[in-house]
Parts: C-alpha cells; structure tokens; sequence
C-alpha cells in the first residue's frame, strides 16, 4: 500500500469507528499544520463516505509558541468571540469532531509556568461549553495521532528515519495493517466489553496487585464503580470510540481504601520532565511517602498539588502482548503510553466510573469515595510478572492477571 493508501484507510477507520460519522452529518478536523496533507485525505475520505460538511482548524504550535513567548498575557487570554462561536456552531449543527494530534511533547519548555498556566485558565473558560459538551459526549469525538518531525525525533532522537519509524509504530497499534482494520476493530472493542462486563458482574472489594519488583498493594474499589473501555455512548445513542488506539479497562478506585506499595514500570513524563524508578507507599487511600532515582523532587511536587493528587483517580488494567506494549517504545504522549501498560492515575476520577456519576453532587461523590483533583497523570505499574487478583466481599478470590496478562 502507498502513503496515500494508508491514510485513507486511516481516515476511514477514524470516521466510521472513532466518531461514527453518518451520511449527512457536518466533521470538524483539527489538525497539526505541518501534516495537513493527512487533513486532505480525511476531508476527502469523509465526502466519500457522505459528509455533509467538512470544516478543518489547523494547529500550529509553533506559533502558539511565540504568542506564549512574546505576546501580551491579558491580550492572549481575552479570547475572541468569533472563535468561541465557531465552536458553539458545531454543537449547534451537530458535527462530530476529530482531533489529530502531533504535539512535540516538550514544544512549551520555555514559556513560563504561570504565563501558560494563566493563557490555559483563560481558554478553558472561554471554551467551557465546547469542553463540557465533550465530556458528556454530547457530541461524537476522537482523538487519534500523526506523526509530525518535532513528536519523532523527541522519541528516536536524531534518527533522519524517525517519522517513517513512528508512522510504523502508529500503523500497527492502530491495526491498519490488517486487512479489515474496522472489523479488527469491532472485535477488539468487544473483548474489551467482554472483560468489562465480566468486572462489572463481580463487584470486586479490592483488587490485589503483587510483582517481584515491589509491588503489594490492595486498591479497594468504591462500592458503585463502573468498568469502562474502549466504546462510549453519545448523547444520541450512537456509539463511538473517543481514544484511538485504546486498550485499557479502567474504573475508580476509593480514596480511602488504597493500602501497600507500587513501583513504577514505566519512566513518567510529566511537565516536560521524567521522573523514573519510582516508589509510592499510601495507607488508608494517602500517599504516605515516595522515592525516586530520578525526579523524586518533581514527584514530591505533584502529589502536593492538592488534596486530591494525595490519593488515586484510575485503575486501567492492559495487558502485556497489546501492540503498544509489544513496542517497547516511550512515546512521551499519554495517549500511547497510558495504553502501554497497567496503570494508576494520581489525581482525579471520571464521574462516569461510578454508576449514575455525572448526576451525582461533587459532596455524594466524594461519600462514596471518589477522589478529585485538577490533576490527573497516570504512571505505568504493568510489569512482565505482575500479578492482580480480585476479592469481593466475602473473601473470594478471582485471578485477573497472571505474569502481566488477562486470565479472562
Ligand atoms: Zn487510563
Ligand atoms: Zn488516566
């Protein structure tokens, strides 16, 4: 297949698969500026496939860079109303909306901390209602990724043939190389569901986590949890996959019910920064104490953030053979590494893992033992021999991974 080819399949695999595009319905891609020879082809593929309308935002975070750099701090964060519009139309049209991601994960590192963070906090008001709506699946997303130059050489360094290796990489955790790349889709969503369905059924306590490496941690489970994976429903019924490639089934874990030690598996990059080989102890669902070979300041900094970044907001179980696994590969992008391994997030919950969450107050939630925070940063504990059982109330027993993999 040439390069054309491919993306077409891409394309495709994201519009029927990831949004669920229908004939007739309008496609907003954001996309980086440098590849928009992939927008091209999936503004074409999406008219093939009866797109009423396609509309694409290019990003380019270059420039962002320079605004972050050198502009006017109040200028940057009065937002204009034209752009807040914009998205307001695709709401009101009902669009679905892809987002191609090729951020250079370290393309902000000089701008000052507080500069962006205040340039963020303005944004995020501004486009609340677009954001909201997103997390109620109030319109039909995904999120998948394209390599740019920038994004390649941050993981192969220097390697002149990083783009072609990262695209590789993408090809085959995206299984575009299969010959059917939707339908190996649709079966893999449903083993996904299948183990969600299974974990719901049991109502685990807690969950055992045991390797050689460190790890002994019991993580209790709030009473009403909910496993989710890879398929979501939108607000109109139609199903869609809002994280291409996805391999994980996660819940919330309680706040108050986290006993024991983990140690880390994979190097975690937050802020720009690694922090790696590291340890963290928690007694009654807080973080007593952490170590770390490199970064510990960091880690130290981010557990401190708030009341929240003490505790956890995710358990994701993935199983050792997924293709992102089987890469070996650090790609300094959440939406690859997260997929990568069996992780814990410091930080927040998702309200939709605890049944009838999203209806639920920030002070019922918190009852049952959900955690918030501004924060949520996952870290990789998915080790070749670890090994995670069940326990439910009454003291039974379900092996859940065995040597790094599903046992059911
Ligand atoms: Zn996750
Ligand atoms: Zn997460």
């Amino acid at each position: 297949m040439n390069k054309e080819e491919i993306l077409t399949k891409y394309a495709e695999l994201v519009l029927l698969k990831g949004v669920s595009m229908q004939r007739g319905q309008g496609v907003e891609i954001v996309c980086p500026v440098e590849r928009n020879d992939v927008a091209k082809i999936f503004a074409k593929t999406a008219f093939s496939l009866g797109a009423r309308d396609v509309s694409v935002r290019y990003e380019d975070r270059i420039i962002d860079k320079y605004n972050y750099l050198y502009g006017d701090k109040e200028y940057l964060s009065d937002i204009p109303k034209w752009k807040i519009m914009q998205r307001d139309n695709l709401l009101k049209k009902n669009y679905c909306y892809v987002a191609i991601d090729g951020d250079d994960p370290s393309v902000f590192k000089d701008v000052p901390v507080e500069k962006l963070a205040y340039i963020k906090k303005a944004r995020a008001k501004a486009f609340k209602k677009f954001s909201d709506e997103v997390m109620k699946n109030g319109i039909r997303w995904c999120v998948v990724s394209i390599p740019t130059e920038s994004w390649a050489k941050e993981i192969f360094k220097n390697d002149k043939n990083a783009v072609d290796k990262l695209w590789e990489l993408i090809i085959k955790s995206m299984r575009l190389d299969s010959s059917d790349p939707v339908s190996a889709w649709t079966q893999h969503v449903s083993i996904l569901n299948k183990r969600a369905e299974f974990l719901n059924a049991k109502r685990f306590s807690y969950l055992e986590y045991k390797n050689k490496s460190g790890t002994d941690i019991k993580v209790g489970l709030i009473e009403n949890h909910v496993w989710l994976s890879a398929e979501e429903k939108a607000q109109d019924g139609v199903k869609f996959i809002a994280n291409m490639p996805t391999e994980e089934v996660f819940t919330a874990p309680h706040n108050k019910r986290i006993d024991g030690t983990v140690r880390s598996a994979l190097p975690l990059s937050y802020n720009g920064q690694i922090i790696d080989d590291f340890t963290i102890t928690f007694k009654k669902g807080k973080i007593v104490s952490v170590s770390a070979k490199k970064g510990e300041d960091l880690l130290k900094k981010l557990i401190e953030t708030d009341s929240g970044t003490k505790s956890l907001g995710e358990v994701a179980l993935i199983g050792k053979n997924s293709p992102i696994a089987l890469s070996n590969v650090l790609f300094y992008n959440t939406l690859f590494d997260e997929n990568a391994s069996c992780h814990f997030a410091i930080g927040g919950a998702y309200p939709t893992t605890v049944k009838n969450g999203d209806t639920l107050s920030k002070k019922e939630l918190h009852k049952l033992g959900f955690n918030d925070s501004k924060e949520h940063v996952d870290f990789m504990i998915g080790t070749k021999d670890l090994n995670i059982t069940g326990v439910q109330k009454d003291g039974t027993r379900t092996p859940i991974f065995i040597d790094g993999d599903w046992v059911i």
